[in-house]
């Protein structure tokens, strides 16, 4: 019981210490009839002023009563009496006084007066007054405690309980009267050894007056646990006797589980220190003291932990920088919260380590301490880098693209564009941010030039469908240069992970020069149809009326040569030989055109054409030519292809004729074979010929183009023209391939 106070300890100082001594006396009559100096003094009254009751002025009004009462009682008696009255001093104060009186008695026995003292007893009476509030403040403070305040007498029973005994223990006062026991009971099991322990170390040391502490549980009436402070003290009386002693049971319960919770908090809090990815320094705020440091910092610095310990922070190298600019380090202390983003920190080995920093000031058991957290930002700052290169590859790639690139929002609305996108739309970029498409300032056409349907601009397109739309042609009537620009738009969707349209890019080329280039070869290409088939009907017709004169021409002169035969001279007959000559030529060189002409006039379907059987067919039919040139023909993988079986049948006899004709004095070898691609076959006839100069590779395509004169080689100069004809009806291409006097190899292709 810390706050009680052994009351009879408190020194009283004597009345005679402080104040001489006030007598008088009176006779039988019960009158005063002297008086002492002092007591003059004291009253400020004469002698003959205080005589007889005269004294009796001096006292009180509330005392006087009582005052005399005693008294007259006394000397009724003739006994001794004690008095305590105020007594008014010179100064008209009152003090109080305690008068004694003691009845006199002559040598005979009989009563004469009595013969007093009279004390001053006023800080007597103050401090007993003091003490007896004091007494009373001490039990209402008990009373009124929540400590479970008691007080045992020597022989442990109990003098005074406090009421919040039942608050903490749940036990009644009473219930602790009346079962001197349950004091030991209600202490917890575990603690009991404890609590023995307690009391004997208490008892051995009792004489020494000391203050005794334990901590132990107790059981709650209600079978609960709580946490008691026991704080205990011996009282003594004035002669120090031991008379018992004062205890107080504090409730700790809150604070002890405070504490565990503090001491589990402290646990976690070492934990992460211990384990924390950033490097934790703890520094005492006023000597920069390193006084804790985590592994991960040990191991970003390459110090080791008696390197670092209790150094002052400017002392490590990899801090002196940050130390020595003193402003810095006054900035860590004053500040309660300071952060460098980018922080460059040596190494032990001096290797530079970019760090996060941030510290923070706190007080941790009365002593500001420093946390500062270390975060290296090396390997974030290389991606940092990489990512701002990157962004600005992106950007330069978009400033410099020469297709226009637009963002737009779920809503449509422009988030983003290059300066291309703004260029081809005729708007500025301001112009174009945020714009919906719904904006009616937006004159988009269609690829035949009629006013677009706004579900049908692109990005609507993609909003609806969710899915990307590619090669999109799109007029857009141009604003401020009032012209038309043709674009070729693809675009997609970027969805989000619901699935939901997040945003759309759209990325547009110019098409306006390919457009219009476009159209106009589509008009030169419809001329040159309409041409070549004027042509052709031309060359058809001529051919064809050619025929009717010539044979006229030929068959006359065969008469007249048959009639004339025995007149005519050498020379004439020579002369009319060379005209049928002529006009036999001539035959073959109509027919020839003529056929020329014709191709392409049917519009056969393509059917599936075995080129084997055809090139046997042609083989066959050429079977005298080739027997008397003693040449030697060789085929091999021969594919079926989709052609027209008459045109791939004259193809292949043009030019196997040619590969046979071309060859001087040799007997001719010629290959006929194919290769194949993933979407041609491409056939070859191969020679062994005279060759061709590379300067004619493209010539010998043209019609009526020949190397050689008819003396050297018959011919029309139309066998090859009909072969171009022909692979170009089946969309292929042919050429040749040719070194002088070693031989040809004529190809072609044919589609799949
Ligand atoms: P022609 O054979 O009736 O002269 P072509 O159109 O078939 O007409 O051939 C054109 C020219 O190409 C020929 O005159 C000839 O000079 C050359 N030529 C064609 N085939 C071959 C070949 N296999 N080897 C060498 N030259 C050839």
């Amino acid at each position: 019981m810390k706050s009680h106070r052994n009351f009879k300890d408190t020194p009283i100082p004597l009345s005679t210490d402080v104040t001489p001594i006030l007598l008088w006396q009176s006779d039988n009559s019960a009158l005063y009839t002297h008086f002492n100096p002092p007591w003059l003094n004291f009253t400020g009254r004469t002698l003959k002023q205080e005589k007889g009751n005269g004294w009796t002025k001096g006292i009180h009004p509330d005392d006087k009563q009582l005052c005399m009462a005693t008294y007259l009682h006394a000397f009724n008696l003739q006994q001794t009496f004690t008095l305590e009255f105020r007594l008014q001093r010179t100064d008209k104060s009152y003090c109080w006084m305690q008068n004694i009186g003691l009845p006199q008695f002559n040598g005979k026995g009989t009563f004469v007066g009595y013969k007093g003292t009279c004390v001053d007893i006023d800080i007597t009476k103050l401090a007993t007054a003091a003490l007896k509030e004091s007494e009373i403040k001490l039990r209402l403070v008990a009373d009124f405690s929540y400590d479970w305040e008691y007080c045992e007498g020597k022989n442990k029973e109990f003098i005074y309980i406090s009421p919040s005994c039942e608050k903490i223990s749940g036990y009644t006062i009473n219930e602790y009267l009346t079962d001197v026991l349950l004091m030991e009971k209600i202490v917890h099991p575990d603690d009991r050894v404890l609590m023995d322990e307690h009391l004997l170390r208490e008892h051995s040391t009792l004489s020494l007056s000391e203050t005794a502490e334990l901590n132990f549980r107790i059981i709650k009436k209600d079978g609960s646990i709580r946490h008691v402070l026991h704080s205990c003290a011996p009282v003594f009386d004035d002669h120090r006797n031991l008379v018992g002693r004062r205890v107080s049971n504090h409730d700790i319960t809150d604070r002890k589980l405070f504490e565990d919770s503090m001491n589990a908090s402290e646990l976690r809090y070492r934990r992460l220190f211990e384990s924390s990815m950033d490097g934790i320094l703890m520094l005492d705020a006023i000597t920069g003291k390193i006084t804790d440091v985590n592994p991960t910092l040990i191991k970003m610095l390459g110090f080791t932990q008696a390197e670092l310990f209790e150094k002052e922070i400017w002392e490590i190298g990899a801090f002196k920088d940050l130390a020595a600019n003193h402003v810095k380090f006054l900035e860590l202390q004053q500040k309660q919260f300071v952060r460098y983003e980018d922080l460059p920190i040596e190494t032990k080995s001096g290797r530079t380590v970019n760090v996060e920093f941030v510290s923070n000031v706190y007080v941790e058991n009365n002593r500001r301490v420093i946390q500062c957290n270390i975060r290296d930002i090396t390997s974030r700052k290389r991606v940092e880098v990489a990512l701002a290169k990157s962004e600005s590859r992106y950007r330069e790639l978009m400033n410099n693209l020469e297709a226009g690139v637009v963002f737009h929002a779920a809503d449509t609305s422009i988030l983003m564009s290059n300066p291309k996108a703004a260029e081809l739309l005729g708007i500025t970029a301001n112009q174009m941010d945020g714009r919906l498409s719904i904006d009616p300032q937006w004159q988009f056409l269609t690829a035949g030039s009629t006013p677009m349907n706004i579900e049908d601009y692109p990005v609507n397109q993609i909003i609806r469908t969710k899915l990307p739309i590619k090669d999109f042609i799109i007029g857009i009537n141009r604003p401020a240069t009032k012209d038309t620009v043709w674009l070729l738009v693809n675009g997609l969707p970027v969805l989000d992970k619901q699935g939901e349209i997040e945003e759309v890019l759209i990325s547009f080329i110019d098409l306006t020069e390919i457009k219009n280039a476009k159209e106009a070869l589509e008009k030169i290409t419809a001329d040159l149809q309409t041409s070549n088939a004027d042509l052709e009907n031309f060359a058809y017709i001529a051919s064809h009326d050619l025929q009717e004169p010539l044979r006229m021409v030929h068959s006359f002169l065969n008469l007249l040569e048959r009639k004339l035969k025995d007149h005519l001279d050498d020379t004439t007959r020579q002369y009319i030989h060379f005209a049928i000559d002529g006009a036999n030529r001539m035959k073959i060189l109509i027919n020839d055109l003529l056929q020329y002409s014709r191709i392409g006039s049917e519009k056969d379907e393509l059917l599936p054409v075995d080129t084997t059987l055809v090139v046997s067919n042609v083989l066959h039919t050429l079977h005298q030519l080739i027997a008397e040139n003693r040449a030697s023909i060789t085929t091999k993988d021969l594919p079926v292809v989709m052609a027209n079986k008459t045109l791939i049948n004259e193809l292949f006899l043009n030019l196997i004729i040619n590969a046979l004709k071309y060859c001087k004095a040799k007997e001719p070898t010629v290959e006929v074979g194919c290769t194949e691609t993933s979407d041609h076959y491409s056939f070859y006839v191969k020679d062994n010929g005279i060759g061709i100069s590379p300067e004619y590779f493209d010539k010998i395509f043209i019609i009526f183009k020949r190397l050689h004169n008819k003396d050297e080689y018959s011919g029309t100069g139309i066998g090859l023209a009909l072969c171009k004809k022909i692979v170009e009806i089946h969309k292929g291409k042919i050429w040749v391939e040719s070194e002088m006097d070693k031989g040809s190899t004529f190809y072609f292709t044919i589609r799949k």
